[in-house]
């Protein structure tokens, strides 16, 4: 390992803050205890506890109460497609979009084998959603909707205090996963409209297995867990205090830095861009704007992803295939698949996410070896003329 190398899958999961590990340094050391418990180890842990909630509260313009601390975007995905569907009345009807991660669209399959209806939302060759055929997709019976605020692959950012004023006006509640938002969007829920808003801190430069889910005061809502009373009865389970202090940290300095590093890691996101259509021919760029400024989704047809994934590795480059990989293996977007890409680029596509430490030079570097590294995965028999 002598040279440097490039991370740019963050949206895979981000690096830890040096600030993020030292605030969970100081929890371990002074409040790694159980919050519930009444001694004074307790309620040292009962404070840090609060006070994470508080501060956390604050950047989402929300209530302490009305934050549940999770263990990961997933549950929070979870416990709100499920806990309001199974707090509304049997059998009503929920809307997602095809885009959805899969922790929203495996929820809705479970909520499918209890009896709810279903419908999934396309959306265009850009990966917007519509809001017109949102408005339609609505019924009478329609209890929850949950649209992503960016995608995880493409980075497309919906229209969602836009969705949500629909939603509204018909009476439906509205998620909306944030997971990949904090470093880049505002996360104010009084201004996106929303009555749900999930959040995971490993996306944002804090400890992987925490996440929160926001519920607004007064949203019907039962616990897909069950045991304790702790976060006010919706989640049981002892609280990671340590965890969620470091989650607070990665929030409140992403929320600091947020303006300055989404035009910095933009302009390096569009120096890659027209670095590979500058060089390389037949590329398609995935994802319309807006769209989240470290995401760059590319296809090279005639290329394959994992092939070209393995490539970029040997090279010192971390990235993701634009399919998505659960467990290690490489399954077919369907992300890509609902933006009605053909099957030739949804197989060469990689997904360039930047961070907040990518720098120039980091670009420069993808941008000298990538050219070389796609031909050869597009024309890769030496005898070849
Ligand atoms: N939602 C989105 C959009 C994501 O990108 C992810 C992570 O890949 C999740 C949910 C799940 O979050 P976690 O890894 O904390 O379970």
């Amino acid at each position: 390992m002598n040279s440097k190398r490039i991370y740019l899958d963050n949206a895979a999961t981000t690096p830890l803050r040096a600030e993020v590990a030292e605030a969970m340094r100081e929890a371990v050391a002074d409040s790694n205890y159980n919050p519930s418990s009444l001694h004074a180890e307790g309620r040292r842990a009962a404070a840090v506890l609060d006070a994470a909630r508080e501060r956390v509260a604050s950047l989402l313009v929300a209530t302490r109460s009305e934050i549940i601390f999770t263990s990961s975007g997933t549950e929070a995905d979870n416990l709100a497609l499920l806990g309001v569907a199974r707090a509304a009345s049997p059998g009503g009807h929920v809307v997602v979009t095809a885009i959805e991660h899969h922790a929203v669209l495996s929820a809705v399959d479970r909520l499918r084998e209890e009896g709810f209806e279903v419908s999934v939302l396309p959306v265009g060759r850009d990966g917007l959603v519509d809001v017109a055929q949102f408005a339609a997709a609505l019924r009478p019976t329609t209890v929850l909707a949950s649209v992503m605020y960016a995608n995880n692959e493409i980075g497309t950012v919906q229209p969602i205090a836009e969705l949500t004023r629909v939603a509204r006006s018909r009476g439906v509640l509205f998620h909306s996963d944030a997971v990949q938002a904090p470093s880049w969007l505002p996360i104010d829920v009084a201004e996106l409209g929303v009555d749900l808003l999930s959040l995971s801190a490993h996306k944002c430069q804090g400890p992987k297995g925490v996440g929160l889910l926001y519920v607004r005061r007064g949203v019907p809502i039962v616990p897909i867990l069950h045991g304790g009373g702790q976060e006010f009865g919706r989640r049981p389970g002892t609280q990671d205090v340590v965890g969620i202090a470091g989650m607070a940290r990665a929030l409140e300095l992403a929320a600091a830095e947020r303006a300055e590093q989404s035009r910095r890691v933009a302009a390096l996101r569009d120096r890659l861009e027209s670095g590979i259509r500058a060089a390389i021919p037949d590329v398609r760029i995935n994802g319309a704007a807006p769209r989240l400024a470290n995401n760059l989704n590319v296809s090279f047809a005639g290329a394959e992803s994992a092939s070209l994934l393995i490539a970029l590795d040997l090279a010192g480059i971390a990235v993701s295939a634009g399919s998505a990989c659960t467990s290690g293996s490489l399954e077919p977007s369907h992300v890509l698949a609902a933006m009605g890409l053909d099957q030739r680029r949804q197989h060469g596509t990689i997904r360039f996410s930047l961070g907040t430490t990518s720098s120039a030079a980091d670009i420069d570097r993808v941008l000298a070896v990538l050219p070389a590294l796609v031909a050869e995965q597009r024309c890769p028999s030496p005898v070849a003329g």
